[in-house]
């Protein structure tokens, strides 16, 4: 049976003033990733782009500034999918290769892709059940053509590094263990930390080719001592210190880290 049409591609939740979360609703939950755009005075930041099945920056031409960075916690397939259509793409130096030459194991081109067939997924270790879509951006949506785009690298960010929109600071964190350059962007004033894929409110994956075990508990002791207001998570809802200390706690007793 063919799949519908969506009548629009992302869901929109405003979280406050300046930032706001867009989700892909009609894409497997497994792949389903937070972008989250923060509006500063000088230039907006988009933390992740989803999957790039239709054009983020359409969809948001009416959120987004005059000057936009997007930023990719990690280049796995469902963050950077929309990166190729931002002129400044910023992430850490081990991620850019990925970002830059997006036709390895992050694409739903590859040999265990069947265009013809979206009911199963298979991405390294992981096999998602049921259909990765249900409905398609627009008639005429070719899946078959569909990959993730390289796009162009304009900064390699590193452990400490300040992103500053000009009312707003960040420091880079690189928290290494879902992939080696996987980073996550700490506003202390706020206490708001966009964490990628190292923590969200769901099971965590570190059995990606790249995952480490063994940084990933580093990176989760890690977070575990920041003054935490609120998570903004690369998937599922955000949530409070309790909550973040209560996640990394179960992982890390799990792995017999703790
Ligand atoms: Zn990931």
């Amino acid at each position: 049976m063919p799949l519908p049409i969506a009548d629009r591609w992302f869901d929109v939740h405003r979280v406050d003033d300046a930032i706001t979360c867009l989700t892909e609703p009609h894409v497997h939950p497994f792949l389903r990733c937070n972008v989250w755009h923060v509006r500063g005075r000088d230039r907006d930041l988009v933390v992740d782009t989803g999957m790039g099945i239709a054009s983020l920056r359409e969809a948001a031409v009416t959120l987004f500034g005059h000057d936009v960075v997007a930023i990719a916690t990690h280049v796995h397939l469902d963050h950077v999918g929309g990166h190729h259509e931002f002129a400044q793409c910023w992430c850490h130096r081990l991620e850019a290769d990925g970002l830059e030459h997006a036709d390895g194991d992050w694409t739903l081109a590859d040999a265990t892709f069947d265009p013809d067939d979206l009911s199963t997924l298979r991405l390294g270790a992981f096999a998602l059940d049921g259909a990765m879509l249900t409905a398609l951006p627009h008639a005429g949506w070719d899946k078959s053509c569909f990959r993730v785009r390289p796009a162009r690298v304009t900064r390699r960010l590193d452990d400490g590094d300040r992103v500053d929109t000009g009312d707003r600071v960040f420091e880079v964190m690189h928290l290494p263990g879902h992939s080696p350059g996987s980073i996550g962007l700490w506003e202390a004033a706020t206490g708001t930390l966009f964490a990628g894929d190292t923590i969200y409110d769901g099971p965590l994956a570190d059995n990606f080719e790249k995952s480490d075990p063994v940084h990933y508990a580093r990176s989760l002791e890690r977070l575990d001592a920041l003054p935490v207001r609120v998570v903004h998570a690369g998937h599922e809802p955000s949530f409070g210190r309790d909550r973040l200390r209560t996640l990394i706690d179960a992982w890390l007793r799990e792995r017999g880290a703790r």
